[in-house]
């Protein structure tokens, strides 16, 4: 950006990558920052520092963990044996508010032939190994629900299921407090597809 110190100009640049920040924010930004003390910028920089060196993948899940097991994983209150498949971390962040009481796997993407994602990319090994120990009774498959997505569940259903393991699909359908005349039709669709005995 014109005019500005370069200091200034280089952390605009920065803030203007992020998603959902364009270069006005990214400068407004920056200068809010430059107005407060000091210690709040270097707060900042510390928690971002703090991002690469402190948070990585838990081993087993694969959900964000700050050691080698997660506190999810960890926590004996849950079923251990309910895993909830899910495309990314932070997917889990999501389906931690419904109040879902099972643990997780991260497939860490999803089967995309025509971007050159395949089985081995996704992390399908290793929860191949956990249903193997035997300890999982059901798997929950909850890929988004694009082409791809489902592709993914399809897969997992197809390849992994093994004697004894229940493996279910998330519902699709109306959300909480949806009109009726706002849904699109695939959705009201598979709604009525999907109907459950009142
Ligand atoms: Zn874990």
């Amino acid at each position: 950006m014109r005019g500005l110190p370069a200091p200034l100009a280089a952390l605009v640049d920065h803030f203007a990558t992020l998603p959902g920040i364009g270069s006005k924010s990214a400068l407004r930004i920056v200068l809010n920052l430059l107005q407060r003390p000091a210690d709040d910028a270097q707060g900042l920089a510390n928690a971002i520092a703090a991002l690469h060196q402190r948070v990585g993948f838990c081993p087993t899940c694969g959900c964000f963990s700050e050691s080698d097991h997660c506190a999810i994983c960890d926590d004996p209150r849950r079923d251990q044996g309910l895993l909830c498949v899910v495309e990314q971390p932070v997917d889990v962040l999501m389906i931690e508010r419904s109040g879902f009481q099972g643990c997780y796997h991260v497939l860490h993407g999803r089967l995309s032939p025509i971007d050159g994602i395949g089985p081995e990319q996704l992390t399908l090994d290793r929860l191949q190994r956990r249903i193997a120990g035997g300890a999982i009774h059901e798997l929950v498959l909850a890929t988004s629900a694009t082409v791809d997505g489902e592709a993914t569940a399809f897969y997992i259903a197809r390849n992994l299921a093994v004697d004894g393991l229940t493996v279910s699909r998330i519902a699709r359908g109306v959300p909480e407090g949806g009109e009726l005349e706002y849904i699109d039709e695939f959705t009201l669709s598979r709604a009525l597809e999907q109907r459950t005995p009142w």
